[in-house]
């Protein structure tokens, strides 16, 4: 499902290499944190997986694409199919909850009736079916976060990337996220989660990908966090 192999890459204008031959593969329906240390390599490993950067050799391929021989046509195909969450939620502050989660929609040209069907859906999935209409500043942090999930979810993509989803969250609420996460892996959803919440890495057991200076360090299948940040 998500392969990578040898890849590396190395940013032209600082000469940074910030993937050091890294080679792993994700199987459909895994959940897996992703950790290291600040400037390790995970945003670009999750940039190289939305074709947002190109790697300077290896392979990746990604739901069945190849992304060194993806034309630019079919990128926003491959952006289709992989659902991103961020920390900081990313919404657009002007439009409702129903609207943010629509846009995502509408944007891939999906139907009217598809809309009207899969909206309300996906936010009785998050927990927000009565905060429809709202605007995002009229929300908590975890609503806010939840509308992002959503957003990212409503296009049923095989797999969600979320960067530190629970990074702006009180200790409750980022509990309540990872939670919701988890559920939304059980029913098939691939889930990468990049993040620095040492408690839910240590507490959940689930597969640990730790990447240091651009080098995947540890695989681990019930791994640890492994830090003291
Ligand atoms: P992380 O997400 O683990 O904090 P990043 O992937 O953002 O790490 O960064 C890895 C390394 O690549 C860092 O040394 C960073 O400074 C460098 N880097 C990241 N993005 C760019 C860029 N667009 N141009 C040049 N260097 C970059």
């Amino acid at each position: 499902m998500i392969e990578f192999k040898n890849v590396s890459k190395t940013y032209e204008d600082t000469g940074v290499q910030a993937l050091d031959d890294v080679s792993f593969f994700i199987d459909k329906g895994e959940f897996v944190f992703l950790v290291g240390p600040s400037g390790a390599g995970k945003s670009t490993l999750t940039k190289l997986l939305i074709c947002e950067e190109k790697a300077n050799s290896g392979e990746i391929i990604v739901n069945g694409m190849n992304l060194n021989e993806l034309k630019k046509n079919r990128i926003p195909y491959l952006r289709r199919s992989i659902g991103m969450v961020f920390q900081d939620f990313r919404l657009l502050p002007n439009k409702t909850v129903y609207e943010n989660v629509a846009f995502a929609m509408q944007v891939i040209g999906a139907s009217r009736s598809a809309i009207r069907r899969n909206v309300p859906n996906v936010l009785s999935l998050v927990g927000l079916a009565e905060k429809a209409r709202m605007k995002p500043g009229q929300l908590s942090g975890g609503e806010q976060q939840r509308v992002s999930l959503a957003r990212a979810l409503v296009n049923k993509p095989p797999v969600v990337i979320a960067d530190e989803p629970t990074g702006n969250l009180d200790p409750e609420t980022a509990n309540e996220i990872m939670n919701l996460l988890n559920e939304i892996n059980k029913h098939g959803t691939t889930m990468i989660v990049a993040t620095h919440a040492k408690n839910f890495v240590d507490d959940m057991q689930k597969r640990v990908l730790a990447i240091e200076n651009g080098k995947l360090v540890r695989d681990e299948k019930e791994g640890v966090y492994g830090y003291d940040d």
